[in-house]
């Protein structure tokens, strides 16, 4: 397997640290509002490349933290008169809801910034002793990045022009950096803003020493892969490298891979430019595997622009899917036992020979709009020449092999059941009536069944209101 990597810059032949196993740490968001589908580019991605590691046999160590302390999260808790903390509870519990749309797996662990504070602070010391940082005499902790002599190297930005860019940029409250470019690991704290305790002073922790700290504790001083938005490759990664490289004496990750933006009209899509959908709001328009399937249409380092044209596009892919799955689904009920006939055994080869094409596609990088051709070769085969005379063998072995590799996409073959607003409104009815009888438990029952199909019920003094998960 070939893996570009942006510190070599080229593709990587991957060899794992130890043999069959992943360790794979992904930047996570974080949590002030509803994640957009910009930030649902890399939770998609890096979940297809999990899956893919997984199909081939590894075992794969995710790990994916919640940024829940930042600027960010305060401004908003401020402008809602709560405290930050549940602003960043509320938005975690969101953003895994729609995680679970899109059908990302759940990672092994999902670290919070603010329970790691003691393994931040260790580092910071650590750091501190070997003279890889300092306090400032306000409390502030900088990284010292000349002593770091790699530093720049996934970045491939040189420090001496570094440090002449930082010298025009004055930072209000940075006024004891030792050097431009050297960056904050913690910072006194402000009236009204969360803080921990430390040696240095009552503060909050930098954004760049959590990931540092996370990927330590939860996957060794050592990792495979290192992911995340292709805006984290300056300043974030490469100050998690001088970090994480400065206190363990060894090299952080050997493989560091960043997906390309999600644009709209060519322009990054962000919250800042105010250009951008949230996962919640496409999630009303179209199933989340429409935008799972529209994500992985492109390879995960081309920039992909957002249009309602390109999505209709992907639904029109997916269902094409999805039909032929359940036809063959149909079949496999009336299709005779018995060995394959010879020409199935001939198709038998060309389904092999698109398996192998597919994952020559993911093979080479990830290269997931390469492999979706040859699913979408595979459902032709499958539509041409699987019918009511095809064996049972022929037919499970095109069914087996569309939905494998449909399930490394992380795309669902099997077609959901829907149920109509009408038929809601009838179960509620009947809730209602069995309640007035008091039957509870068949009233529950019929809540159970509903939320099974993914209705929520909630009892209000105006009545029962529903809503679908
Ligand atoms: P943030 O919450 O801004 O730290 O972003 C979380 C993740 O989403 C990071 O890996 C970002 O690089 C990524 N990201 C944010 N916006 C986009 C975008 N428009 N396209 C692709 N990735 C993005
Ligand atoms: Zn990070």
């Amino acid at each position: 397997m070939k893996i570009y990597n942006t510190l070599t810059r080229r593709k990587d032949e991957f060899v794992p640290l130890e043999p069959g196993k992943v360790k794979m740490y992904v930047c996570g968001p974080t949590v002030y509002n509803f994640i957009h589908i910009g930030n649902a580019r890399p939770m998609i991605v890096f979940d297809t490349v999990r899956r893919y590691f997984e199909y081939k046999g590894y075992e794969v160590n995710y790990v994916s933290n919640f940024t829940d302390v930042d600027d960010k999260i305060i401004k908003e808790a401020i402008e809602e008169g709560v405290d930050a903390d549940t602003i960043s509870k509320r938005y975690i519990e969101e953003c895994k809801k729609d995680m679970e749309g899109m059908n990302i797996k759940p990672a092994t662990k999902n670290p919070l910034a603010t329970e790691e504070i003691c393994g931040m602070l260790d580092m910071i010391s650590t750091l501190i002793e070997s003279g890889h940082a300092y306090a400032a005499d306000d409390g502030t902790v900088y990284f010292r990045t000349k002593s770091f002599k790699d530093y720049g190297k996934l970045s491939h930005k040189n420090l001496d022009e570094l440090q002449s860019g930082f010298r025009e940029i004055k930072v209000t409250g940075e006024e004891g950096k030792e050097d431009p470019s050297d960056f904050v690991l913690w910072k006194p704290k402000k009236e009204g803003e969360p803080f921990w305790e430390s040696p240095w002073c009552e503060g909050r922790p930098g954004w760049h020493i959590e990931c540092s700290v996370m990927a330590k504790k939860y996957l060794g001083d050592q990792i495979d892969i290192h992911a995340g938005g292709e805006d984290l490759i300056f300043p974030h990664h490469e100050n998690e490298i001088a970090q994480s490289e400065a206190a363990n004496g060894k090299e952080f990750a050997k493989y560091w891979m960043h997906n390309a933006f999600l644009n709209i009209d060519n322009k990054k899509m962000s919250k800042s430019l105010g250009n951008f959908f949230t996962v919640r709001e496409i999630g009303e328009k179209y199933d989340l595997q429409v935008l799972r399937f529209f994500m992985l249409s492109a390879h995960y380092r081309s920039p992909l622009n957002f249009s309602a044209d390109l999505m209709e596009a992907s639904k029109n892919g997916l269902v094409r899917i999805l039909n032929s799955v359940d036809k063959l689904n149909g079949l496999l009920d009336l299709a005779p036992e018995g060995e394959m006939t010879e020409e199935e055994r001939e198709n038998e080869k060309q389904a092999a020979a698109l398996k192998e094409k597919y994952e020559a596609a993911m093979d080479d990088d990830f290269n997931t709009a390469d492999a979706i051709s040859a699913v979408f070769e595979l459902v032709k085969l499958a539509n041409s020449t699987a019918d009511e005379n095809s064996t049972k063998a022929y037919v499970s072995l095109l069914k087996e092999m569309i939905v494998s590799l449909c399930d490394v996409l992380g795309i669902i073959t099997e077609k959901k059941e829907e149920i109509l607003d009408s038929e809601i409104e009838e179960m509620i009815a009947a809730r209602q009536q069995a309640r007035k009888e008091k039957n509870f438990a068949l009233a529950d029952e019929i809540r159970g069944k509903l939320l099974e199909k993914g209705i929520i019920l909630e009892d209000t003094r105006e009545g029962v209101k529903w809503k679908r998960a």
